[in-house]
């Protein structure tokens, strides 16, 4: 018998993602330096840690509400209300997730009916478009350009735009360019939504990791709360990763529709992970600043070294990644990594892995220490001045 019979027709057609293959590759090798990871070098710092370990100790292993904790929600909502501008109640607009990952997934399935449309900038996140198939949705990519550091422009948006779009994701700063729009793009950009009837699901998972401008959440802009869901969490800015923790904020009708969703399938999230989430809200943006700055010094470090070397690389003005042109050396975006990995050991992710759009560019993760950045920029250097012998 064969079971693949059995597997849904759009699963067999869903392609696993191009990160996952790359890095089987590399877990097999020995001294790589990885620019691959898409994840903090950080732990998350103690006192998180220990107002988990301080819940276990108080018997706190159950069930919570399947919003979340009351406490948390009204801590999301203090600080999203704080630093983004955007005002939500915690009894009816906020939803406890397990990580932002849910939350896409749960607001793309509470949202999407069979053959609508949902637009989103590429290159993006490996999951959006794979998350937009999952509910028989149909992706529109809005490409982003190196010339235009990587923003979304609402030119490229109305170009793109067909009838049926009912959705655009955004995710600013950008999982993989770094690139983010300026306020006034953004203006434009809600301007263009309140046009076209769109709705926003908006993934703010990296705007603590903005380095210069400050970021502008588009819920805040006018007319624009009332038809955005605000995706966070606690995974980069936080270094918790492994916790699973995240949220989403919006108009009530539209969080209870996702609350549907969640509590067939998640239920609630792990009530550790909202423990510690509670104290990183209240007692935490001490250590994301410092970890911040980190990351910056590191970005200049990397963005001026490829320069230098050659890969023309903008200046990404948030999150922890890199994402330079190896146009110029002459290879694909995926010889060059394959190359560079075989001949120097150093792993950076294809560009097509985050779409079609990422063709001949590069991601570099700079979540990872400043001296092994060097070291790995060094090695870059001598892989790319051997292809010009
Ligand atoms: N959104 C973006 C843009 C990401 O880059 C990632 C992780 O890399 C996620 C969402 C998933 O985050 P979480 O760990 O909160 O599920």
């Amino acid at each position: 018998m064969d079971p693949n019979r059995f597997i849904a027709r759009h699963i067999v057609t869903l392609p696993k993602s191009g990160i996952r293959d790359f890095f089987e590759i590399v877990a097999k090798m020995k001294d790589v330096i990885s620019l691959g990871i898409g994840e903090p070098d950080f732990t998350t710092p103690w006192h998180i840690r220990e107002a988990a370990i301080y819940a276990l100790e108080k018997g706190k292993t159950h069930y919570t509400s399947n919003l979340g904790l009351i406490e948390l929600r009204r801590a999301i909502c203090n600080y999203v209300g704080r630093n983004y501008g955007v005002h939500y109640q915690p009894e009816s607009e906020v939803l406890v997730t397990v990580g932002v990952s849910e939350a896409i997934d749960i607001a793309l399935r509470a949202l999407v009916n069979p053959g609508d449309k949902v637009m989103f900038h590429q290159p993006c996140y490996v999951s959006y478009h794979p998350s937009v198939t999952l509910t028989h949705g149909i992706g529109v990519a809005v490409p982003t350009h190196a010339a235009d550091n990587f923003a979304l422009t609402a030119a490229a948006l109305s170009a793109a735009w067909q009838p049926g779009c009912k959705l655009l994701m955004l995710n600013l700063p950008c999982n993989p360019t770094g690139g983010t729009c300026s306020r006034e793009q953004l203006e434009q950009i809600a301007r263009f939504c309140i046009e076209k009837d769109l709705l926003v699901i908006s993934d703010e998972i990296y705007s603590e990791l903005t380095f210069e401008g400050g970021h502008v959440s588009i819920g805040s802009l006018r007319g624009m709360q009332e038809r955005t869901i605000f995706l966070h969490g606690f995974s980069k800015a936080f270094a918790m990763t492994g916790w699973r923790i995240g949220y989403a904020c919006g108009p009530a009708p539209l969080i209870d529709a996702m609350m549907k969703v969640h509590q067939y399938s998640m239920m609630c999230a792990s009530v550790i992970s909202q423990e510690a989430a509670i104290e990183a809200l209240v007692r935490g943006e001490d250590g994301v600043k410092r970890m911040r700055e980190q990351y910056h010094r590191r970005r200049d470090l990397v963005v001026r070294r490829f320069n230098e070397i050659g890969l023309k690389c903008h200046l990404p003005r948030g999150s922890f990644y890199a994402f330079p042109s190896v146009a110029a050396t002459g290879l694909g975006e995926r010889e060059f990594a394959f190359g560079l990995l075989e001949k120097e050991r150093v792993a950076m992710v294809p560009g097509t892995a985050f779409g079609e759009n990422g063709r001949g560019f590069v991601r570099a993760s700079f979540a990872t220490g400043y001296e092994k950045l060097v070291e790995a920029c060094t090695r870059i250097e001598r892989f790319v001045q051997g292809l010009r012998r």
